[in-house]
């Protein structure tokens, strides 16, 4: 009898709350249909013990983990090495173990990228206008501007915030980038080509409300996307489509960015549609 490998690969996330999070039941169907026998452990580890949790993965050989609230920036310190992405954003939301290298990475705005150019749409030579400067934001401004974008507009309440984001990207990127303070009801800049909610206003429970700007200034020509996955077509898609805008919904970035990790994890293409249905159907039930 040939000599059987009952040892499974593991991957996971860590992060408070975690009991929430969809990520593993993509990824575990991602695994059963490539073939692969690995597990995704989906494990709530509070920031006292972040340390010994990422002690605990190199010993046990864990092939990755993800990280989520609130470990994206702790767990910098206890890395081996940050891609050149990574280490702009200053947020890691995926680890992968190179033997025994603990390598950062950000696949947050990476997701977003390919849920563009997965429509055959680009950021390069665009006018992105974001709303809000978090973690979501600045993955996704300095991904695009990576990817060629012309200029990041930044509308954010906190101008702290929103500045620093601004000096990240020029700092960093060849792309321009501009801050409007969010007062009121927000005009859009004339110039924005791409407009992204990356703020969490419009997630569930709150599906009745949606960022306070003005709708009136989205055009017909302009492409509209959300970060908010859950509703998949929050009220701000809704009244930027009634504006005539073709839009991108949250849920192909979160798709994109867990078949980002597996394939990072795995070096398997990974089987983004059947991770998209167990994802939906997760969702339904
Ligand atoms: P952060 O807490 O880091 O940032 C939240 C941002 O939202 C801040 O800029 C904050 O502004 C802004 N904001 C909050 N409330 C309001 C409001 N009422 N009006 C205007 N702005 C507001 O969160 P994240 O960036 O990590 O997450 C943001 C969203 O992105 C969440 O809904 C999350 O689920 C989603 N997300 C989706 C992903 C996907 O794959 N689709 C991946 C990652 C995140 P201020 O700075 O002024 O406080």
């Amino acid at each position: 009898m040939a000599e059987k490998n009952y040892r499974a690969e593991l991957v996971g996330v860590f992060g408070d709350p975690v009991d929430g999070n969809p990520t593993g039941v993509m990824e575990e169907a991602g695994f059963e249909t490539a073939g692969l026998n690995w597990r995704y452990l989906t494990c709530r580890v509070d920031v006292d013990n972040l340390e010994d949790a990422m002690r605990g993965m190199r010993a046990v050989g864990m092939r990755g983990v993800n990280l989520t609230m609130p470990h994206k920036v702790e767990v910098i310190r206890l890395l081996d090495e940050l891609s050149p992405a990574a280490r702009i954003i200053g947020a890691v939301n995926t680890v992968v173990n190179r033997n025994g290298r603990l390598i950062g990475e950000n696949t947050d705005g990476k997701g977003f990228v390919r849920s563009l150019t997965d429509e055959g749409l680009s950021p390069a030579g665009k006018v992105i206008t974001l709303l809000g400067a978090g973690g979501a934001a600045k993955a996704i401004g300095v991904e695009c501007a990576l990817a060629g974008a012309r200029k990041i507009n930044i509308i954010n309440r906190n101008a702290a915030r929103g500045r620093e984001l601004v000096q990240t990207i020029t700092e960093n990127t060849a792309a321009q980038a501009a801050f409007f303070p969010w007062e009121g009801a927000a005009p859009l800049p004339e110039d924005t080509e791409i407009l992204i909610n990356a703020t969490c206003v419009g997630l569930f429970p709150d599906v009745d409300r949606c960022p306070d700007i003005r709708y009136e200034h989205i055009r017909p020509d302009m492409l509209v996307c959300d970060v908010v996955f859950n509703p998949a077509m929050p009220l701000f898609l809704r009244k930027a489509q009634a504006q005539g805008a073709r839009i991108i919904i949250g849920l192909g970035m979160l798709v994109n960015q867990a078949a980002l990790n597996f394939e990072i994890w795995t070096d398997v293409k990974a089987p983004r549609e059947v991770m998209l249905h167990a994802l939906m159907h997760e969702f339904e039930t």
